[in-house]
């Protein structure tokens, strides 16, 4: 007797834990109910992804979405509609907003704001202060939340914690995974008056040297080493650390971000003025190939976008008042399927990255894989796809992205959350059914 499904996925190329094949997906009650759909079979909704690939749904597990601060630059429903228009199904928010959020009261405001405004589904960091190691190891278990997030090194916001006592403190508090920002404040701070208001952006990537991350890296993991706390070190961007890390996979994990895999600096600096400027900086190609070899050998376990958007004013000032941080979370999907168009990684591996990886290094539950029992959650994309990237399609409020006028191969072609359609075709379909996730 044929069976009956909320969705049927049909004749597409599924991207599985264990390879690639041709899957006749089965959705029921939001969740994986087969992969081997009879030829009989019925749904409410059907999808003919003949000519598609399907991936597990992908998770850009690192985006700053200025909710609550300014909703001329961001929001979390315009950010997270960026999200799904750009073929991902989660995204985890960082702390740095304003007010940040530190605190109990904070962080039941975002639970609570997150369902009926996020498009997509959603995981928060809490942002590790000074003042609030006694509250981390509580709060770093509540509904949601992904990880404690800590500054190490000064960027947008006021969430720092540069010395060993007090990151050791942070470490002790708890016993799940920290995200660090790991450049280290004193290096940075030394070297600024070397540096005149002014000067080229390309001088941002002077300032804040190889030496300041890779310091930065050794300091964090020392620490973590001393407490047996496990650290997840966010977007790593030179040489010296992959080497570091991968002698270091016993305590931690690490990202590598879109942007350090696809500009190079001083060239784009030149090209692109302060909508190059980010932190840490793009750097030049020795650390772009070692991003590269790090992808293609393992030691990079995710790959984020570092979202992070500010208003064109704030990023046309002289260098070094541009305000650092890049839009990306729109833009990470196709400019991923154009680098494996190009042959610098297999689709598989941008899965694991993309969405195997956010789901492991930060517990996030039934996300992750394609299998029965998981979250209905895949990015269809069409690989032949040819598109240019351009501002107009951008619908974060900043309105810009230093992609413009690239022409990509690879494209999302639809987004579904929990069985749910939400985007097809450039279309968003649903209103923001969005929930927050569940870590373990
Ligand atoms: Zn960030």
């Amino acid at each position: 007797m044929p069976a009956h499904f909320d969705l049927l996925i049909r004749n597409g190329t599924a991207i599985l834990p264990w390879g690639e094949a041709t899957a006749a997906i089965g959705v029921r009650h939001g969740r994986i109910a087969t992969l081997q759909a009879g030829a009989s079979d019925t749904a409410e909704q059907m999808i003919d992804a003949s000519h598609l690939h399907v991936l597990p749904g992908l998770i850009d597990p690192h985006v700053h979405l200025r909710d609550p601060g300014n909703a001329a630059v961001e929001s979390i429903p315009t950010g997270t509609k960026a999200a799904v228009l750009g073929g991902l199904t989660a995204v985890f928010d960082m702390p740095n907003t304003s007010p940040a959020i530190t605190d109990p009261a904070s962080l039941a405001w975002k639970q609570a704001y997150v369902p009926g405004h996020s498009y997509c589904d959603f995981g928060i960091y809490i942002g590790a202060t000074k003042t609030n190691a006694g509250e981390l190891g509580q709060m770093e278990t509540a509904d949601g939340v992904c990880a404690i997030k800590l500054f190490a090194g000064s960027t947008t916001g006021d969430l720092l914690v540069e010395h060993d006592a007090g990151i050791e403190r942070v470490m002790r508090a708890g016993r799940r995974r920290i995200a660090f920002h790991s450049e280290d404040e004193y290096r940075l701070q030394d070297r600024r008056p070397m540096f005149s208001t002014g000067m080229p952006y390309a001088t941002h990537m002077e300032w804040r040297d190889a030496e300041c991350a890779a310091l930065g890296t050794r300091r964090i993991l020392s620490l973590a080493h001393k407490t047996g706390r496990p650290a997840h070190i966010v977007h790593v961007s030179t040489a010296e650390e992959f080497a570091y890390l991968a002698a270091h996979k016993d305590i931690a994990t690490c990202e590598v971000l879109l942007n350090h895999l696809t500009q190079i600096g001083p060239e784009c600096y030149e090209r692109l003025g302060g909508y190059a400027v980010m932190n840490p900086p793009i750097r030049d190609r020795r650390h772009y190939d070692a991003a590269w070899a790090a992808v293609a050998d393992g030691t990079v376990d995710n790959i984020g976008s570092d979202h992070a958007p500010h208003s064109r004013a704030a990023k046309e000032k002289p260098w070094p008042e541009t305000a650092a941080g890049l839009t990306g979370v729109q833009t990470l999907v196709p400019i991923m399927l154009d680098h494996v168009n190009a042959g610098r990684l297999s689709l598989s591996r941008m899965a694991d990255l993309m969405s195997a990886a956010p789901a492991r290094i930060f517990g996030a539950v039934n996300k992750g894989r394609i299998a029965t029992g998981y979250d209905a959650d895949f990015t269809l994309v069409d690989m032949k796809r040819r598109r240019t990237i351009e501002n107009d399609w951008i619908v974060t409020p900043a309105g810009w992205t230093p992609f413009a006028g690239m022409q990509v191969t690879g494209w999302p072609q639809a987004t579904i959350i929990r069985g749910n359609i939400v985007m097809q075709d450039d279309t968003i379909l649903t209103p923001p059914i969005g929930n927050i996730i569940r870590f373990r």
